[in-house]
């Protein structure tokens, strides 16, 4: 299923070079649907992004165009690499930004977990 408003995905994004091994990354979680890794610019002390593996441009992209497998595996990976970076008992946040309001920097569907300190409120006022 196509999705109305989308960008054609870039196959040269950074992120798609990272999952060629054209870059490396800091890699903290890979399965056959997900990968994550420590983003590069952290904003909190545990910083890591999840990526699913196909080629998806957002988040509405993503779950028109994968499958019911990509899309549970992908959600599984994101929980198990917030446990993996201990993050469950001091708490964390999941973060996705998609298009030019949100300020999308790499045009392919990705979670942020951030954690390790106290992350103030979600959004500062408009
Ligand atoms: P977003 O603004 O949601 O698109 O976030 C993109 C994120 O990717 C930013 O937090 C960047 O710091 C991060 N990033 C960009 N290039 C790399 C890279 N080569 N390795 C790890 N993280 C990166």
């Amino acid at each position: 299923m196509s999705v109305n408003g989308l960008p054609p995905y870039d196959p040269q994004n950074i992120f798609a070079r990272i999952l060629r091994g054209e870059i490396p990354c800091k890699r903290v979680h890979e399965d056959e649907f997900a990968l994550a890794f420590h983003d590069i610019n952290p904003l909190s002390p545990t910083h890591a992004l999840v990526i699913p593996k196909g080629a998806y441009v957002s988040a509405a992209d993503f779950h028109a165009g994968a499958s019911d497998a990509e899309i549970a595996g992908f959600w599984r990976a994101v929980g198990q690499v917030a446990t993996s970076l201990g993050l469950e008992a001091s708490g964390y946040r999941l973060l996705a930004n998609m298009g030019e309001d949100a300020g999308q920097e790499v045009p392919h569907f990705h979670v942020h977990i951030c954690g390790g300190r106290r992350l103030g409120r979600m959004l500062s006022p408009g």
